[in-house]
């Protein structure tokens, strides 16, 4: 393939925090630790006192079962934890409780996929497994990680719910990485299992290597936004350093997303070096059919089957729906507000996902906000494009009001206010043409041979009117004005 990227080869192991959990993973502390004073959320199983036995937390099971299920996952229905040894300060035990699918340990799920589009072209990228672990404690260093004159740690995330998820290292590129990561923060999303846009739920470690040449780990990129760039990052400086002719090691790396570089913690520990082995204070985890079935059926709709109803009920392309569908809150905002006019049919329903996917998705995107975070009612895109189609608004004064119905004003409020109409008004409109046509004489010699001039002329009413004026009124006056005065046929 002419891919220019095809020497690079990535993996990528998710960690999502199932932040809509109540308690953690094996203790009833708060799961949400978020905003609360540092180690008031603790107890003795996850701080991990001598003799405090874990207990699991059967909601857990059920959020994973939801996940395994949705990317096509094989569920392990019979497994049982591992501890995975280390020593430093944001593990208090000495070790972190998790799966393991070695020395007859098993994940929670293995396989499983998902379908990513780029450039229009669809490719399946396969997952090696899913599996659940607790989170380490905090650390929280001054500035960077690498500079730090101190880490303070704060245990209350010790023990939070973390499901794990590994991909087979088939993706080729950065890109493919960002819209892998997009679709399963859309398939997370629809299961109910986490809220990804919360500061801190989602680190992702990405395996890259040049094709037959030793492979680097990037540890904790901390957003799925950063992924990207570390990617692109990490490639270039491997690829400098084969340049260089010098021979790239295995190591770990941590993406330093204040200086946007890596750099180097650690050369690779091995798996040796967790010393994983069976976790004696679990008991072995089984789940039945009956179990699986009954959380397959309280699925809600998912983005794929969401993205072919919408192109059904609605009339979209498939280009517009899997937009729509993308982020759950999107969708239903479209469809509160589709629905909230009976007269509404397809053009409408187009015009609404333009709106929505257009000026209010860029809106959102500046000031890096959620849809929900905003006052935006969906009945007031349906005034906006009522407005526009019964010609009380030009989308040129649709566009400026924006920044307004974001703040949650009405149409009519907002207008009011600005005391922004669409001139139509005949005679106006004829006696600003006039002003233009003596104003500009240069231009309006143009229109002889120039058709296409005639735009600067409209473009000086505009002005003249802060883009109010009706351009199609504009254009037929201004016409019929140059012809009057004999300037053009
Ligand atoms: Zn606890
Ligand atoms: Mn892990």
């Amino acid at each position: 393939m002419n891919n220019q990227n095809n020497d690079v080869i990535i993996g990528l192991e998710v960690h999502i925090q199932l932040t809509n959990l109540k308690t953690k993973l094996f203790c009833s502390c708060n799961n949400d630790y978020r905003g609360t004073e540092a180690n008031s959320h603790v107890c003795p199983i996850c701080i991990g006192l001598p003799g405090s036995l874990p207990v699991l937390n059967k909601k857990a099971i059920e959020f994973a079962t939801r996940l395994a299920i949705v990317l096509n996952c094989k569920i392990n229905q019979k497994f049982w934890f591992f501890r995975k040894q280390y020593f430093y300060v944001d593990l208090a035990k000495g070790f972190q409780i998790s799966q393991y699918n070695k020395a007859g340990g098993r994940a929670f799920a293995d396989e499983g996929k998902i379908t990513i589009k780029l450039n229009s072209h669809k490719k399946v990228i396969i997952l090696n497994r899913i599996h659940l672990e607790e989170d380490p404690a905090r650390l929280v260093h001054k500035g960077s990680i690498a500079t730090s004159p101190y880490t303070l740690v704060d245990y209350n995330r010790s023990g939070v719910c973390l499901i794990e998820i590994v991909t087979e290292p088939v993706i080729d590129s950065p890109e493919e990485a960002r819209e892998f990561l997009r679709q399963l923060k859309s398939i997370v999303q629809y299961t109910g299992i986490s809220s990804l846009d919360l500061e801190g739920s989602v680190r992702v470690d990405a395996n890259i290597s040049l094709r037959s040449h030793e492979r680097s780990e990037v540890k904790n990129i901390n957003s799925f936004r950063e992924v990207e760039r570390a990617l692109r990052h990490e490639i270039i400086r491997q690829k400098n350093l084969l340049k260089r002719g010098k021979k790239l090691i295995q190591e770990t790396r941590h993406w330093d997303d204040k200086r946007r570089i890596t750099i180097s913690l650690r050369t690779k520990e091995f798996e040796a070096d967790y010393r994983y082995f069976p976790e004696q204070d679990l008991v072995p985890i089984e789940i039945d059919d009956n179990f699986i079935q009954k959380v397959k059926d309280q699925l809600p709709e998912m983005p794929i089957e969401r993205s072919r109803r919408l192109q059904r009920d609605y009339n979209l392309s498939e280009f517009d729906s899997d937009n729509l569908v993308l982020d759950k809150d999107i969708a239903d905002f479209y469809e509160d507000g589709v629905n909230s006019d009976a007269s509404f049919g397809p053009n409408e329903y187009k015009q609404y996902c333009n709106w929505l996917m257009n000026d209010i998705s860029r809106w959102l995107n500046e000031q890096n906000k959620i849809i929900t975070d905003t006052k935006l009612h969906p009945h007031q895109i349906v005034d906006l494009i009522r407005y526009l189609n019964e010609g009380k608004i030009t989308t040129k004064i649709a566009k400026t009001i924006i920044d307004d119905m974001m703040e949650g004003f009405s149409i009519s409020e907002i207008l009011e206010k600005k005391d922004k109409k669409r001139i139509s008004d005949d005679n106006l409109l004829k006696k600003l043409s006039k002003e233009v046509i003596e104003e500009n004489p240069k231009i309006v010699n143009d229109c002889r041979d120039n058709p296409k001039a005639i735009e600067a002329l409209i473009g000086r009413i505009m002005v003249k009117t802060r883009g109010q004026a009706d351009p199609h009124i504009a254009r037929r006056i201004i016409l019929d004005l140059l012809k009057q005065f004999g300037k053009i046929k």
